[in-house]
């Protein structure tokens, strides 16, 4: 088959696709025909290369995809050939202490297809079966690729994580990003009200579309500084933050009285001051957030596919052409999700 892959890691020229031995599923795993894929910001990452992350190589990257089932392994009964599924690229044991009580994204061997393990930007993936999703007739391949991994983790940080109320105020920092632009319409989804941030007027204009009571032009004003005016100096209830040491202390400065801030990831780095005399004497909650659980990817996935929440696709290119689609994201280029599809079945769709 063919597959995007890399030999060494690096800058975007190390990206090849070019032919890669066709998959073989285990008994617990299934043959996915790829239809579509979409890129994640930890693409970008596991091309560099990843402390404490020993890939075997070269590597197929790729986390979010999704297609037609070719063919099951022996202990494989939820799918049979010709279904269409969607992928959830976080993988669990299913008998830790953590996965026994629900908890799959804590899973003492948590991993992610993609990122730690092989991954699905190829003509054909082999996956666990545990991993798969059932997509409907009518659900595009490039909406069922593009949500899972972005709308899951959006998902758990502000319903399960955040545990939003209706009526309370939400800031969603980088709303034109994947799981930016996801939290924004789940935020309006549960009845909050909801604050984005942007760099471009355009990119605020689609997070208004999206579900956006107020945008913020994080390039023209201090955000924080906006957020004090628009809630008349009292705060939001929560911040969702993804951006790391770069937005982290404005983000603490924007919480009202006991709010909290949601983090799933540090795309400028780990380590800003902590703030704890703002945290202790406000009383503010930080809180983390990986991926999901099973039952939280199959709830936000089928408000996907009924059509309560799209994810913008920013872009379809053909896999021959992921390094472009790195540069997307490196340069934060566009809004929503880029999609790439199999050079065999570009343009078929
Ligand atoms: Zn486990």
């Amino acid at each position: 088959m063919q597959a995007v892959q890399f030999t060494d890691h690096g800058d975007r020229d190390v990206i090849e696709y070019g032919d890669f031995p066709d998959p073989t599923p285990d008994r617990d795993e299934v043959l996915v025909d790829v239809k579509a894929g979409a890129l994640n910001h930890l693409d970008v990452w596991t091309r560099k290369g990843l402390p404490g992350v020993d890939l075997e190589l070269p590597h197929v990257p790729g986390s979010d995809a999704a297609g037609v089932v070719l063919e099951v392994g022996e202990d494989v009964t939820r799918f049979e050939p010709g279904d269409r599924v969607a992928l959830s690229a976080g993988v669990s044991c299913g008998h830790c202490e953590f996965c026994r009580h629900g908890e799959h994204s804590l899973c003492e061997n948590y991993h992610i297809i993609g990122e730690h393990v092989r991954g699905v930007h190829g003509e054909m993936a082999a996956v666990p079966a545990a991993n798969l999703v059932s997509v409907p007739q009518g659900v595009s391949w490039n909406v069922a690729a593009a949500a899972p991994l972005v709308f899951q983790t959006a998902w758990r940080m502000l319903v399960t994580r955040a545990d939003v109320d209706p009526g309370e105020k939400v800031l969603v920092l980088g709303a034109s990003g994947g799981v930016g632009h996801a939290a924004v319409q789940i935020a309006d989804y549960l009845g909050a009200t909801v604050f984005a941030t942007g760099s471009t007027d355009e990119k605020l204009d689609h997070a208004r579309e999206l579900g956006a009571d107020h945008a913020i032009n994080y390039a023209e004003d201090d955000f924080a500084d906006r957020v004090y005016d628009l809630t008349d100096g009292r705060g939001v209830d929560v911040v969702v933050d993804h951006v790391g040491e770069q937005t982290y202390p404005d983000s603490l400065k924007s919480l009202a009285k006991g709010g909290r801030l949601v983090t799933c990831g540090a795309t400028t780095g780990p380590n800003p001051n902590a703030g704890l005399n703002r945290i202790f004497w406000n009383q503010l909650s930080v809180i983390g957030s990986t991926m999901a659980t099973r039952g939280e990817v199959d709830d936000v996935l089928e408000l996907v596919w009924d059509g309560e929440f799209e994810p913008a696709i920013r872009e379809v290119l053909p896999m021959s052409e992921t390094a472009r689609a790195h540069e997307l994201l490196e340069e934060r280029e566009g809004f929503g999700k880029v999609v790439v599809v199999p050079d065999s079945e570009y343009g078929r769709q």
